[in-house]
Parts: structure tokens; C-alpha cells; sequence
């Protein structure tokens, strides 16, 4: 069934042309004989074999796709709880590689990886590349964070298995990134979208435009939330197609999700995983449209399958088919990590919300933070956002109305803005940091 080799026919939408054009029904039947044996295969795992004799749950028991229900779910909490290899299905001489994800607080998540783990998520990757028009002919820069961070080797050996140039440029350094963009003839870059806006602004002061000096024309971008208009926004500032990725390192990294040329929706590989939208609160899962809580089963790995993993994402299926002939489920962007969500005198706030105004002002960059402090017993959200240019006096007042306003109406509540001139908030170099919580008293 599987197409893993390098195609020669260019013109071929599809990577694993027969993977990626299953019907629904043929989808369901291959998801449920891998999820068997998935699950079959869990049972060498310690963790897994007890968390099945305490639910008093049997192989056996997963006779339909619906019957994944009787599964427990497996947390984040779990993964640093059997830190740093007890989940493992497989021993660890096994194992060829481990990621682990950054872990603000206690332990890290480890998750580990045998070479046919990597094959595969290569694999994933290299189907999205294909997807978006790239063919072995296209020079791809991957300026993403190497090492832990699965960005780097996920999109690395991705794009060396679709058969592409890679130019493993990483992350920063901006002039250096401009030169092999035009030295190397990059046609396509993964970046982190807050990286990219930094980028652009690099060339401008460098006198380089995009449209003619560089050959660009994809953009795969993704691992931090983004709205559409933030994606409007590269897209138009570069004259590149943008396409969201997502990916998490407990699935395997990049891969899992990608956009189509139809760009509605990311189409998740469903002859990889198991997809769930749930209700966060009762765990019952939600009809399609609705949002909820990513839940996610990984149905073709090895070392460290994950059942029913609740991903703390945020978000609604769209569709089951699509006019680009993939009928894997089609997966709205991320509204948000249900960690992300700020609850502000009792309003619950994504900071997407904020970004998805601040975007739709050409008089602003691309920068912004969000600070929540305690002032008086108060709590208050103080959103600034550079300037593309310095404004008039008058004409930055005018602004700064007009954005408080468009803010209170998206989130209910007044927040203090400040129009700061470019280049003074903090940029990151991996994932972008929008909200930094002061607050003394947690809502
Ligand atoms: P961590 O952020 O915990 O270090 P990962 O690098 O594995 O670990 O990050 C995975 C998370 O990144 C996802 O659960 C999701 O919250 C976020 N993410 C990844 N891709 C996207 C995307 N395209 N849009 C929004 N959020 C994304
Ligand atoms: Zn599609």
C-alpha cells in the first residue's frame, strides 16, 4: 500500500498517491486493523499494560473504531509521571533517537523513536511537501531550530527523503539567511511565522525585495498558533504561498497536519492517527464544527505509540473531503492551547484573538506582547505593538483609539494599548512568547 519511494512523475499531486486518495470507508477498515494492532503492540509497554488492567480492558475489546472509546486517555501529566522511558512498547536498544519537548515546568517529555518511527515521520513530511507543489527541482531552507526541537531534523529528513536540496540553514541570523536565500536559489523555507515577519523586515532594511531578488514561492509555517490574517499578512508581505503545518513532538513532530493547496483546513493523516474532538470538560466528543479539544492516537508507531493522548489543542473538524481529492479529515487552524487561554476579570481570551486584530492594521509591524498585572486588586491586560513606521502625533492617537476599540469588541474587555516604535519588544528565536502573566493573584 505504501508509496515510500522518491517519485520520478513530477506531476503527480500525490506523494503516496494511493495513501492519500483512500475513500472514507477505506480510511475507517485501515484504521481500525492498525489501531488493533497498535494496541496489541501497547502491551509490552508497562505503563500501557497496567493502565488496561485497571480499567479492566482487554485487547480484545477493540473490535470497531468506536470501541477507542474505551481507551483511557493518556496525558501530558502521564508522559512526565514515566519520565524519561516508561512508556516505551519497545526496549531502548530499539531506539534510535529521542526529542523531547521544552517543558516550562517539571520534567521534560521524552519521546523516543526507532529508525522505521523516523522513516515514517519523514515519510509524513515529505507527503506535505509534495502536496504544496514542491518537487525534488525546489531548494528548501529550514530555518527552524535544530536539535531537540523536532522542527529542525522533522522537516530535515522530510525534505531529503522527498528528494529536495536542503539548505539546514536553522534558526537566527537573519543576513546570513538572506544570502543563501539568494546565493542557493531557495524556493522554500519552514520557518516559525513569528520568524518570518522578523525576516522580512531584515530584508527591507538590507534593500531586498522578495518579489525580485529571490526565487521564494512556499512557505510551510507552523509550531506557534497564527491567525489567518497573520498568514495574509507574510503571504502578501513576501508574495509567497503560506501553508500551515502542525506538528507536536509526542505525535512525532512535524507531519501530522498540513494544508493543502485549497488551503481550508490542515488535512490530517489519517492512516497515521486516530482523531478525536472532545468536549475538555465531560471528555465526550464533540459533533463536527464544533471546538474542542484535540485528541490524538497514534496508529503506526513503534517505540512509543500514544493512545488517546489529550493534546490540550483547541479546535473543530471542517470536513471529511476535499476538492484536492484527499478525503483525510480536514482539521481548522489552532485557536489556542487550553493552557493559552487567559481568564481576565472572569473573560476568557485566546491571544489570537488580540493578533487576529492587530494584523488588520497596515500601520502596524507584526511584533506584539501581551502583559497581565495586578494593579490595585485590579487585573489588567496591557497589549503593546510595534509601529511599521513612526506616526504623527496626532495620527498615533488616532490608532491607538481606533485599535483599543477594535480590541474591546473582540474580547469584551478595555485593555491598555501601547504602539511602541519597531524593534522594542523581544523576539525569540524559536517559538514567539505573546503573553507574559504578572499577575499576583490567579483568576
Ligand atoms: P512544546 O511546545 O511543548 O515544546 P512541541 O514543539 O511538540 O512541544 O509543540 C507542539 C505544540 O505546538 C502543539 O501542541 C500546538 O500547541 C503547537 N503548534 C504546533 N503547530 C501549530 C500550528 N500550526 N498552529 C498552532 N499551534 C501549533
Ligand atoms: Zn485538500
Amino acid at each position: 500500500m505504501e508509496n515510500q519511494g522518491i517519485k520520478k512523475d513530477y506531476s503527480c499531486e500525490y506523494f503516496n498517491p494511493e495513501v492519500e486518495t483512500l475513500s472514507i470507508e477505506a480510511i475507517r477498515e485501515l484504521q481500525l486493523k492498525r489501531l488493533k494492532e497498535t494496541v496489541a503492540h501497547c502491551m509490552n509497554s508497562p505503563f500501557y499494560k497496567k493502565r488496561f488492567e485497571e480499567a479492566g480492558l482487554s485487547v480484545d475489546d477493540i473490535k470497531t473504531l468506536d470501541d477507542i472509546r474505551k481507551i483511557p486517555f493518556t496525558t501530558k501529566a502521564d508522559l512526565r509521571d514515566t519520565y524519561p522511558f516508561g512508556i516505551a512498547s519497545v526496549p531502548l536498544e530499539k531506539c534510535t533517537r529521542l526529542h523531547s519537548s521544552s517543558g516550562t515546568t517539571g520534567n521534560p517529555t521524552v519521546i523516543l523513536h526507532t529508525d522505521k518511527d523516523i522513516d515514517e515521520w519523514a515519510n509524513q513530511v515529505a507527503r506535505n511537501l509534495w502536496m504544496v507543489g514542491l518537487r525534488p527541482t525546489d531548494i528548501f531552507q529550514n530555518s527552524s531550530g535544530y536539535g531537540m526541537f523536532t522542527g529542525g531534523l522533522g522537516f530535515q529528513f522530510g525534505a531529503e527523503k522527498m528528494g529536495m536540496l536542503t539548505v539546514p540553514a536553522a534558526a537566527g541570523n537573519s543576513l546570513r539567511q538572506i544570502k543563501f536565500i539568494k546565493d542557493f536559489g531557495t524556493t522554500a523555507i519552514h520557518a516559525v511565522p513569528s520568524y518570518l515577519t522578523r525576516l522580512k523586515e531584515v530584508m527591507d532594511q538590507e534593500g531586498v525585495d522578495p518579489r525580485k531578488d529571490t526565487k521564494l514561492k512556499v512557505f510551510a509555517i507552523g509550531a506557534e498558533p497564527h491567525s489567518e490574517e497573520q498568514r495574509k499578512r507574510i503571504e502578501n508581505m513576501f508574495g509567497v504561498k503560506a501553508y500551515n503545518s502542525f506538528g507536536m513532538s509526542e505525535m512525532c513532530g512535524p507531519g501530522v497536519g498540513f494544508e493543502c493547496k485549497e488551503q481550508q483546513g490542515l488535512h490530517f493523516w489519517e492512516d497515521y492517527y486516530i482523531v478525536e474532538i472532545v468536549d475538555p470538560e465531560t471528555l465526550e466528543p464533540v459533533p463536527d464544527g464544533e471546538i474542542g479539544e484535540l485528541v490524538l492516537t497514534s496508529i503506526r508507531r513503534e517505540a512509543m505509540p500514544l493512545l488517546r493522548y489529550r493534546t490540550r489543542d483547541l479546535t473543530r473538524v471542517l470536513g471529511h473531503t476535499c476538492a484536492c481529492g484527499r478525503n483525510h479529515v480536514r482539521i481548522d487552524r489552532m485557536k489556542g492551547r487550553s493552557d493559552d487561554m487567559m481568564v481576565l476579570k472572569g473573560v476568557n481570551i485566546f491571544p489570537i484573538q488580540i493578533e487576529k486584530i492587530l494584523m488588520q492594521y497596515p500601520e502596524l509591524a507584526s511584533n506584539y506582547l501581551i502583559t497581565l498585572t495586578t494593579d490595585a486588586d485590579n487585573d489588567n491586560m496591557t497589549v503593546e505593538v510595534e509601529l511599521a513606521e513612526p506616526l504623527a502625533e496626532e495620527n498615533h492617537q488616532k490608532l491607538l483609539k481606533a485599535v483599543t476599540r477594535a480590541l474591546k469588541d473582540e474580547i469584551l474587555l478595555t485593555p491598555i494599548v501601547k504602539l511602541v516604535q519597531k524593534g522594542t519588544l523581544p523576539v525569540s528565536e524559536g517559538k514567539a512568547v505573546r503573553v507574559v502573566d504578572k499577575r499576583t493573584v490567579y483568576n
